[in-house]
């Protein structure tokens, strides 16, 4: 297979954002997988999913990421699912953060340290990532690696070497939160930098500069997240209609460039994933 593919992943949703904010966010289970099949469609290989409650809170109820992943296989999108184990970065306790491991994604996002999340604090402790780590790997479930900064590096390293974390390791630098690291190239450089050897990496960027971060990422061989999670509109002053709207553009973008998105299956073997969250049946 090439190297010149491109992992495309989108986000669909979050924890924050609602459709007051833009209409378009995906916030039932039907919409969420809605979205992620679109996305699909577009180019996307990997789903990033975050469920929310009926009244369009965040959530971290394993029947919704049960139904999300059910909906998505039943509209025949063998699309890799992610599910994220952030809690709404800070907003639940640690137990409630593992649900969603018990409904088999085939990655999941493991947020490699403590942050300043805004307001409040991103809690993640070492005795939390251990045990987060060691449940991903009892599961089958990759590790999505988010780094905030550089020093997230680090605190992956320390599980990598334990044994916890298997390579290929698949990073995602969330860049430009505040607290984190800036969503410049001198940042993105340098954390590509700061990797192990044989790394993959991908980026996604808040808010605006989520495009020229993620054609930085396809310039410079890595791979790129999109969506309205990071991002929730298409051009200064304009909403994007959809998350597929994104990926579409994306999927463009990195096609001019010579690197063509990857199929699900196609990053599967990229990522290592063996394990059967692939399975077209829920
Ligand atoms: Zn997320």
């Amino acid at each position: 297979m090439s190297n010149d593919k491109i992992i495309l992943s989108v986000a669909t949703t979050g924890s924050w954002a609602l459709k007051s904010h833009n209409p378009a966010l995906p916030i039932t289970p039907g919409e969420i997988a809605r979205a992620a099949v679109e996305s699909w469609r577009e180019g996307a290989s990997v789903v990033h999913v975050h469920v929310r409650d009926d009244a369009g809170a965040m959530s971290c109820d394993l029947a919704r990421f049960r139904r999300v992943k059910e909906l998505i296989r039943a509209q025949g999108c063998d699309a890799i699912i992610n599910f994220s184990t952030s809690g709404g970065a800070g907003r639940v306790n640690e137990d409630e953060r593992f649900n969603s491991l018990a409904a088999g994604p085939e990655l999941a996002s493991l947020d490699a340290g403590s942050i300043n999340f805004n307001e409040r604090v991103f809690l993640n402790s070492p005795d939390f990532l251990e045990e987060l780590a060691r449940r991903m790997l009892e599961a089958h479930v990759k590790p999505e690696i988010e780094a905030f900064d550089s020093g997230m590096i680090g605190n992956a390293m320390t599980l990598i070497e334990k044994g916890l974390i298997k390579t290929p390791l698949w990073w995602q630098f969330v860049l430009g939160v505040k607290g984190g690291a800036a969503a410049t190239v001198r940042s993105l450089v340098h954390l590509v930098e700061s990797l192990p050897a044989g790394s993959l990496w991908s980026v996604c960027a808040v808010g605006w500069r989520q495009l020229p971060l993620n054609v930085q990422a396809i310039v410079m061989g890595g791979h790129a997240r999109t969506g309205l999670e990071d991002n929730l509109y298409y051009r200064r002053g304009e909403l994007a209609q959809s998350n597929a709207q994104l990926v579409a553009r994306l999927a463009r973008i990195a096609r001019e460039c010579g690197r063509e998105p990857a199929t699900p299956n196609e990053a599967r073997e990229i990522l290592g994933l063996t394990g059967t969250g692939g399975s077209l049946s829920p």
